[in-house]
């Protein structure tokens, strides 16, 4: 039987662990072929992600970059190109979580580390893969939100001001293509157990939390060619509270 993905291939950043290696996972099941971005150093991660998308009789090509590498960005766009000659599907995931301290704490390098990987890196994969994705007979790009942004709340300032500018990228992004295939939406993960929501909320207890495998699914519901959805901010808590009901 078809899969929903057969035969679509998917750029997943951040895919070394947490949401991005769940979701690439749950994409590669669902039939596609997956591009890993995450950084060298993870490269052992990211071998392993291989081996079991290799497992489950798909093709993983991984791309061991640093997102704040720009030019890397726009190589890999045209070595897309050159290969497959086009993308189905985005998901711009990679994310950093940056110092959780008043906003004139924030550190120069901290700063500019936020900006660069949360919100340059994802206009800089906008800029590269649109050309591709519009390639697609069904282009879909997904980003990847959090319920910081709009709060307001204290100390968590950087990484909001990212978040919301993430959302403002993709929701201009999914208006600028409405005239072609390619459909745009958010995820807002709300608390997912991770490596990150470990180190923004020390102590908690990990296992009440949803894990990446149960916030997989919601992606590939995006990343379909059935999916209608476009210029959403799809929360994942409302999404599963409606699956389950
Ligand atoms: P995570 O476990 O810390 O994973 C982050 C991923 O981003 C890793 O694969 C990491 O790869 C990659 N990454 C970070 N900086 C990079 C860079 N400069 N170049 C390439 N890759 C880079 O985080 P997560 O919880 O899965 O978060 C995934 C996304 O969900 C993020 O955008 C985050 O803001 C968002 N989110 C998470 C939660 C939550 O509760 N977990 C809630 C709301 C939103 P390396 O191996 O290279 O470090």
């Amino acid at each position: 039987m078809s899969k929903i993905l057969q035969g679509r291939r998917a750029l997943v950043t951040g895919a070394s662990r947490g949401i991005g290696k769940a979701v690439a996972l749950a994409l590669a099941d669902a039939g596609a072929d997956i591009i890993a971005v995450a950084r060298t150093r993870s490269q052992g991660a990211l071998e392993e992600l291989d081996d079991e998308i290799a497992a489950k009789g798909r093709a993983c090509t991984l791309v061991p970059m640093d997102l704040r590498d720009f030019d890397a960005i726009d190589r890999l766009g045209g070595a897309i190109y050159e290969r497959w000659g086009k993308l189905d599907i985005l998901v711009g995931n990679a994310g950093i979580l940056g110092p959780i301290s008043p906003l004139g704490h924030i550190g120069v390098k901290d700063w500019a580390e936020l900006m660069d990987i949360n919100v340059t890196a994802n206009w800089r994969l906008i800029r590269s893969m649109d050309p591709l994705l519009k390639q697609s007979d069904a282009g879909r790009a997904i980003f990847v939100t959090s319920g910081a942004a709009g709060k307001h709340k204290p100390h968590w300032g950087g990484y909001a001001v990212t978040k919301a500018a993430v959302e403002e990228l993709a929701l201009t992004y999914s208006a600028e293509s409405r005239i072609s295939n390619v459909k745009v939406n958010l995820v807002d993960p709300g608390p997912i157990a991770t490596d990150m929501r470990t180190r923004a909320v020390p102590g908690e207890d990990a296992s009440t939390l949803p894990t990446p495998s149960d916030i997989a699914p919601l992606f590939v519901e995006l990343a379909s060619p059935d999916c209608g959805k476009a210029g959403e901010r799809v929360s994942f808590y409302d999404w599963a509270a409606i699956k389950r009901s």
